[in-house]
This record gives C-alpha cells, sequence and structure tokens, in this order.
C-alpha cells in the first residue's frame, strides 16, 4: 500500500517540477541580515538579502542578542510543558504584558506562532449562531482557523468595502448573534495596506466586532511601530490584534492574541494550540522583551526603512518594472509567470541579490512576481546595488 502512495507522490512531485511550481531552499551561513553568506559549491557567497521578513533589521541585534543568552542563563533552555500544567515563567507573564502594553491591550496571550494564533483565535470567542467576515485575500492561518470554527462563514473581496457591506447585512439576515469581521493589517504578497477607517466605521454601523493581523506591520508601521491602527488613525477601534515575535520584532518565534481581558481569559481556557503546545522558549521569550523595546523607540530604524522602500521603489520604476503601488516596505515585482518568476530569482541570485520567486499556489496563477521586502539592515549601497542587479538581469531575460 504505502510503495503506492509514495508512486502516486512521485507523479505529484513530478508534475509540481513540470509546471515550475517546485521550491527549493537555499541553506544560510550567517546571521539573518541584509548581507547574508549562503553556501554554495566552490565556497559561501556574501548576497544582499531583499526577501527577510527583518524590516527593522533586528535579527542579529546584538542587545537581543545578549538578552537572549541572559534569559537562557536565567531561566534555561526548555519549558517541557504547556503553559497551564508547568510551563508559565515570570518571563512569560512579562512578556505578555510588554505586548499589551505596547499594543494599547489590557492583556495579550502567547502561542507558539501567530499561524497558531490565528488558528486558536476564533473558535473559543465564536459559535454556530454568530458570523465572520473575511478578507479574501487573508492569511492562510486565518483561512484555518475560520475552518476549525464553527460561526457562519462571509468572505468580501480583498478591500472591497461595498462587498463587506453586504456581507454584513448577509449576516444580519442569517440572524447572527455576533459578528466579527476579520482582516490583515498588511497583504503581505501585495503589500497593500487594510482600509481600517471604513472597515471600523461599517463595524459600528452593524455592531461588529474588528480583529486584525498585524504580523507585516507591527513594529515598523504606525506611531513608534504599533502597526496598522495608529498607521491608519483608528487606534483602539480594532478589538483583537494577532501578531508574530518572528517578523519585525526580532525574528525569532512566537505569536500572540492581544485583547480585552474577558476575550485572552478565555482563550488561556479555551485555545487549543494554547492548551496542546508547548511554551515558547525562554531565550526567545526574553529576546523578544528587548526586541520590543528597541522597537518602541526605532524611529531611526523606521526612518531609514521609509527612505530605502522610497529608494527602491522610484529606482526599479525608472528601470521599466512593474510593480504593485503601495507604501509598505512590501515591493512586489511583477513577472506574471511562475518560470520567469523562478528565471529572474536565479539571475538576481548570480548577480548577489538573494530573492524569493511567488507563484501558485501562494499567489493566484498569472500573478506571479518576485516579491522584494527592504529592511532597516540593508545600506543605500546594497539598494543601489540591487536596482543594478534587477536592471541587468531584466534586460538579459528580456523583461525590460
Ligand atoms: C507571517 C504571518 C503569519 C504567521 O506568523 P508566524 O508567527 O510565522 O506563524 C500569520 N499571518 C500573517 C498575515 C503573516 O504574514
Amino acid at each position: 500500500m504505502s510503495l503506492k502512495l509514495e508512486d502516486h507522490i512521485r507523479q505529484v512531485l513530478t508534475q509540481i517540477e513540470a509546471d515550475g511550481l517546485y521550491k527549493r531552499e537555499r541553506n544560510i551561513t550567517s546571521p539573518q541580515s541584509g548581507s547574508i553568506t549562503i553556501a554554495a559549491a566552490g565556497g559561501d557567497r556574501r548576497v544582499v538579502n531583499l526577501c527577510a521578513n527583518n524590516y527593522l533589521g533586528l535579527a542579529d541585534h546584538p542587545d537581543i542578542i545578549a538578552a537572549a543568552k541572559q534569559g537562557l542563563d536565567a531561566f534555561g533552555f526548555g519549558m517541557a510543558s504547556v503553559r497551564f500544567i508547568c510551563g508559565t515563567q515570570t518571563l512569560h507573564r512579562e512578556l505578555e504584558q510588554t505586548i499589551a502594553r505596547y499594543l494599547g491591550k489590557d492583556d495579550a496571550i502567547l502561542f507558539a506562532a501567530c499561524f497558531d494564533a490565528n488558528g486558536g483565535v476564533f473558535e473559543p470567542l465564536l459559535e454556530a449562531e454568530d458570523a465572520i467576515i473575511s478578507d479574501s485575500l487573508n492569511h492562510a492561518s486565518i483561512i484555518d482557523g475560520v475552518r476549525l470554527c464553527k460561526a457562519k462563514r462571509f468572505r468580501f473581496t480583498n478591500g472591497d468595502m461595498n462587498e463587506l457591506e453586504d456581507r454584513l447585512k448577509e449576516a444580519d439576515q442569517a440572524g447572527s448573534r455576533f459578528k466579527l469581521i476579520v482582516t490583515d493589517g498588511v497583504f503581505s504578497m501585495d503589500g497593500y495596506i487594510a482600509n481600517l477607517p471604513a472597515i471600523c466605521e461599517l463595524a459600528e454601523r452593524y455592531n461588529a466586532l474588528v480583529m486584525v493581523d498585524d504580523c507585516h506591520a507591527t513594529g515598523h508601521l504606525g506611531e513608534a511601530g504599533r502597526g496598522t491602527p495608529t498607521l491608519t488613525g483608528v487606534g483602539q477601534k480594532v478589538d483583537i490584534l494577532t501578531g508574530t515575535l518572528g517578523k519585525s520584532l526580532g525574528g525569532a518565534m512566537g505569536g500572540y492574541v492581544a485583547a480585552s481581558q474577558p476575550i485572552i481569559d478565555l482563550l488561556r481556557q479555551r485555545a487549543r494550540p494554547y492548551l496542546f503546545s508547548n511554551s515558547l522558549a525562554p531565550a526567545v521569550a526574553a529576546g523578544s522583551i528587548k526586541a520590543i523595546e528597541i522597537a518602541e523607540q526605532a524611529d531611526d530604524r523606521r526612518t531609514t526603512l521609509a527612505a530605502h522602500t522610497k529608494r527602491f521603489r522610484e529606482g526599479m520604476q525608472a528601470a521599466g518594472f512593474e510593480l504593485l503601488q503601495g507604501e509598505t516596505p512590501i515591493i512586489p515585482v511583477m513577472l506574471h509567470e511562475a518560470r520567469l518568476a523562478q528565471d529572474m530569482a536565479r539571475a538576481l541570485d548570480e548577480r548577489g541579490v538573494f530573492v524569493a520567486g511567488f507563484f501558485f499556489p501562494v499567489v493566484p496563477k498569472g500573478k506571479a512576481r518576485i516579491r522584494t521586502q527592504m529592511s532597516a539592515a540593508l545600506t543605500t549601497q546594497d539598494i543601489d546595488f540591487a536596482i543594478a542587479a534587477f536592471t541587468d538581469a531584466g534586460k538579459s531575460l528580456g523583461i525590460i
């Protein structure tokens, strides 16, 4: 039996390869940063990195590494327990309270990843008589979390506020008790920012709650990096925030939900990825507390990040590339065909620029792209080097 399954799997893999959709991982031999080394046949090669979620450049920050080492020494390597049995150290509560204070919420609850936070947040809060109204481009973890919840599901086309209003009306007609609108704060594949003022206005009008997954914003967007609610001026109108410690905030791992006290208290009792999965490692918790302290004060890094974003956008536009418009450090270079995105990624790799091609199933078919991401860890020279490499590679492949 298992041999037959493996034959079938080999066919699937061959098809993925034939469709140009096969993803290969490259091995990095340095810490994560703006300039990294990757393992290559003739020895390590140094490349400019344009594909990390390391927006503030904190992934190799010496103060965060020192804090993580202190956490390791004072609190040990691992907890070998879920939180409610014997896996809660003062460190975990300190991190939760740091997140809550940073985001202006009563409390926060940690998960092993934001994938788990989104996977676990809906099911305890909403039941069959409730409704979730979700943006069509929301992250895979939100889609999975919504599937695990018994509430009725409604979907609106990305950013379409008329459709959102229609769905709210439909949810009311279906007799929904509670309604929750859920959106990414920044849509990771396109770099678009959610229209939170309109969403919050509709939420008020239709008596719905708002949840924002701010993974691609917290730390680098908005006042003090507090994310899209401050960036768009809706402040505390967002009821539930989810986010990650694996991007701007040091880039290690871990996710959280931040919200009012009753919501967090119920998640602690009922959220399945919280109840049935191990506690965050002490070193990660200690380093993440320091990362949030640094992020809150990091206007210099946010200014550098914004300057890089502007410089790269303008340079790439001048070179003739098709970019998706936007203001975030996510700058997608549209190539449409998966194979071309892969060829371009390879050509850039040869020219010393590390990027990732994105194609189906991560983005829709025909919308393949290279998603570049700016980082405060990059230098102005790195940006200019990258634009020159894109231009040269683009010409050699007949893209520009
Ligand atoms: C990265 C990301 C996640 C997953 O976060 P992890 O902590 O890496 O699991 C969830 N939602 C969005 C929008 C993301 O960009």
